[in-house]
């Protein structure tokens, strides 16, 4: 008998080895809901920043803490792009949180307890009903750890470098390789390390290393995948 529930798929993996271009894609596939858990620590990260939490290079912790009910997010799709942007406030966000000044800090923040709780709570509820695809750190482990389907992408650091430091450049960003590849490993570091639910690989996740893999091969992959999972567990395909 086959059931009208949608599984729902969590990715992770190290920073810029192309997890939310794999879930865009595959929500557009499957018309899934695509969430960016990333974006909202950015949007955190963004708004301590603006409101002077974060200066010379320290956080202000137990500030930003006290003020994380003031803070309200939510995505809206951008019809043109067809991708969900982030709402900080009421305040459209999706360019400011990706500068490399939130690059910078994005990894401290989300080191907080607080500021996870507040949103893996927000994350669940996105992904209530199924039929989501979010990205991000600790997703298979912590928000969705009996999501249907797991993946953990890596990429060689050089590949993941290149990768980031082209983006930033379209962006109009003046950097170099080597900021770029500095600020990868030292979010890596962070995010592996850390005591609140550091990034790890779960023993049900399925690792996609696609340092040699075109796009469209790494969404074929992970579509074979999806689909073996739907057929196994008798879920409805899109
Ligand atoms: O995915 P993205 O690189 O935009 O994420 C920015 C940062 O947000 C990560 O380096 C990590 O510190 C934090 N993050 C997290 N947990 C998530 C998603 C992102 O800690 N689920």
């Amino acid at each position: 008998m086959s059931s009208d529930k949608k599984i729902t798929i969590a990715i992770d993996g190290y920073s810029s080895c192309g997890k939310s271009t794999l879930a865009k894609e595959l929500a557009k596939e499957l018309n899934y809901l695509f969430v960016d858990s990333g974006a909202m620590y950015r949007a955190v990260t963004l708004f301590a920043l603006r409101n002077n939490y974060i200066s010379n290079n320290d956080l202000d912790s137990s500030g930003l803490i006290s003020q994380l009910s003031k803070i309200n997010l939510h995505f809206e799709l951008n019809t043109d792009t067809n991708t969900p942007e982030l709402i900080l406030n009421g305040q459209n966000v999706a360019e400011e949180i990706r500068t490399p000044v939130v690059s910078s800090y994005v990894s401290k923040v989300a080191e907080l307890r607080e500021v996870r709780e507040k949103l893996v709570l927000e994350q669940r509820i996105m992904g209530e009903k199924g039929g989501v695809i979010m990205d991000g750190r600790d997703i298979g482990s912590v928000v969705f750890p009996n999501a249907e389907l797991k993946f953990f992408i890596t990429a060689e650091v050089a590949t993941r470098t290149q990768r980031r430091y082209d983006e930033l450049v379209k962006r109009g960003f003046e950097t170099t390789l080597e900021a770029v590849q500095k600020n990868l490993i030292q979010r890596d570091y962070i995010d592996s390390h850390r005591e609140e639910s550091p990034l790890i690989k779960t023993n049900d996740a399925i690792e996609i290393d696609n340092t040699n893999l075109s796009r469209s091969e790494q969404l074929s992959l992970a579509l074979s995948f999806v689909k073996k999972k739907v057929i196994e567990q008798n879920y409805t395909l899109t």
